[in-house]
């Protein structure tokens, strides 16, 4: 299965939708760890995409990117903005020379965008924030053999997702606001890891109904 920009309306509509629903637990463990304005930062940058996304269609891939990460970047503000900026800017760049997508360029370019984003947060796996869904779910992508059907891949990303999300739990934070509370960390869940999961799920379940539709 190629995908096609044309996705992109229903998908962005479909995060604005589950992160709404999600709201209060959202911006609760960002009151825990941090300064509680997560929900806040996150919900303006989806809101400034939702108004540019009826034009994605007509683009390219590397164009959508660019796009969104240059709206995130001028909305959203706060650490979760400049990291996930950095993504979609990153997947922009390593997209620039492709006219179609499919699951192993998309895996081979997030893996680079997920670099990208380590390097700008100056973070990687187990210090207890958004990284620990990116990180997960760009290995697993990128795990995929040419005969396994997509619903089943993307199931697989599902889990890691969950799973990177839960495991944040039991770490003790190092990076970001939530590491000024050293040990006090422990026992929560990340509020960039839950965003990251919740939206890398709603995706990957609209791709799923698009297989079996
Ligand atoms: P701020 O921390 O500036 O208030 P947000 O509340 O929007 O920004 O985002 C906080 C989230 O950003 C955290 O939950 C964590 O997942 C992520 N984060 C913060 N600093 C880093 C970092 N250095 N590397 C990776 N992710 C980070
Ligand atoms: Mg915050």
């Amino acid at each position: 299965m190629q995908f096609t920009t044309d996705l992109m309306p229903d998908l962005v509509e479909s995060i604005a939708k589950v992160i709404a629903e999600n709201a209060e637990q959202i911006a609760i463990l960002d009151q825990i760890l941090g300064d509680g304005d997560h929900l806040t930062n996150l919900q303006r940058g989806i809101a400034a995409v939702r108004r540019d996304c009826a034009d994605y269609p007509q683009l390219g891939w590397s164009q959508v990117w660019q796009q969104i990460g240059m709206t995130l970047l001028s909305t959203m503000g706060g650490a979760s903005g400049s990291l996930l900026a950095t993504l979609f800017i990153s997947l922009s760049k390593a997209t620039s020379e492709q006219t179609t997508l499919d699951r192993q360029s998309f895996a081979a370019a997030y893996m680079q965008a997920v670099a990208a984003v380590k390097k700008r947060g100056k973070s990687g796996a187990g210090e207890k924030t958004l990284l620990d869904v990116l990180i997960p779910v760009a290995t697993l992508a990128q795990q995929n053999n040419p005969t396994e059907p997509l619903p089943v891949w993307l199931e697989k990303i599902k889990v890691g997702a969950i799973n990177g999300m839960e495991s944040t739990r039991d770490m003790v934070a190092t990076k970001g606001r939530a590491s000024y509370l050293q040990a006090n960390s422990l026992g929560h869940i990340d509020a960039g890891a839950k965003t990251c999961q919740l939206i890398i799920c709603v995706i990957s379940e609209e791709l799923q109904a698009r297989c079996i539709a």
